[in-house]
């Protein structure tokens, strides 16, 4: 029977999740389909989910935290950070994942020897990234706008700064999780920082995606080696996907096929 797969968000139109695990399983004869679900309450997730008949889902903005309290049983990093972007069905209970920081690891493993990190902004990709960054024992420093958010970091042991207080390192990867460069072209911080911290780092990588932001075009300028956000969608897609097919597809051949689809 084929299964049904589905992301949950709002709003949801806009997102690239059936595209790319369509073209997955079209490729790789894989009897599944994978549709949207503009969902408004979050506390009616597992619900519908249920009620769709869906065998696994990704959950995005503003439902990843309802999905972690909607589980039966949560999984590895999730519990971490209390948020959860994947789900499946486990014979009628509701299993939840998160890939998003993982999927981050795995666009980055071309990067060696990654032992410190700046990370730029303190929202919640700052939280995911910098948790999973510390259980690999990685030394991470976060710059951000405003004093606010920081407490979260603080307690998880990272060098906190806003622009007033930085006080510049070297840094073996720098990455903007910041909305500066999204719909705008503002920098992550001001130019003169940033300068500095480019100077001062090997790789550079950025959460968004689908634009080269002006961060990113400054790293181009340097000659510097830089990733945008494609690979972190990228990354957590594969792992969904291979959560959603019980391991029954190579990982690679995955990763090739969703790939295919960001040309598209
Ligand atoms: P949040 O809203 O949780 O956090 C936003 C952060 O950006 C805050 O720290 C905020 O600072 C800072 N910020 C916003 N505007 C500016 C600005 N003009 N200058 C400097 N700092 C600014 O966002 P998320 O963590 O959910 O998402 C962040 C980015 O990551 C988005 O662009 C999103 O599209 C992208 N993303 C990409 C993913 C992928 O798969 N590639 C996955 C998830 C997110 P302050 O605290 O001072 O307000």
């Amino acid at each position: 029977m084929t299964k049904l797969f589905s992301i949950f968000g709002d709003p949801v139109s806009h997102s690239r999740s059936p595209l790319m695990h369509n073209c997955v399983f079209k490729a790789l004869k894989y009897d599944a389909c994978y549709t949207r679900t503009h969902l408004l309450d979050g506390t009616k997730l597992k619900e519908t989910f249920f009620a769709l008949g869906l065998s696994g889902a990704n959950v995005t903005v503003p439902h990843k935290e309802a999905a972690f309290n909607a589980c039966d049983e949560v999984r590895g990093f999730a519990n971490t950070v209390g948020v959860v972007n994947t789900l499946i069905n486990e014979n009628g209970r509701l299993i939840g994942y998160n890939t998003d920081a993982d999927g981050f690891m795995y666009a980055i493993q071309e990067f060696k020897n990654i032992q410190k990190i700046l990370i730029l902004g303190a929202g919640g990709t700052a939280k995911a990234l910098s948790a999973r960054f510390k259980q690999e024992g990685i030394e991470v420093s976060v710059l951000n706008r405003s004093e606010g958010r920081l407490s979260y970091f603080k307690d998880l042991g990272c060098k906190c700064f806003t622009w007033d207080t930085f006080e510049l390192e070297k840094y073996d990867l720098v990455v903007n999780t910041t909305s500066a460069g999204l719909k705008d072209e503002e920098l992550p911080a001001p130019l003169e920082i940033i300068q500095n911290v480019l100077q001062n780092s090997n790789y550079v990588g950025d959460a968004i995606y689908g634009k080269l932001t002006p961060f990113l075009q400054l790293a181009k300028e340097k000659g510097m080696i830089y990733k945008d956000g494609a690979d972190m969608l990228l990354g957590q897609g594969v792992l969904a996907n291979e959560l959603f097919v019980n391991a029954a597809l190579n990982k690679e051949d995955i990763k090739t096929q969703m790939q295919k689809s960001f040309l598209y």
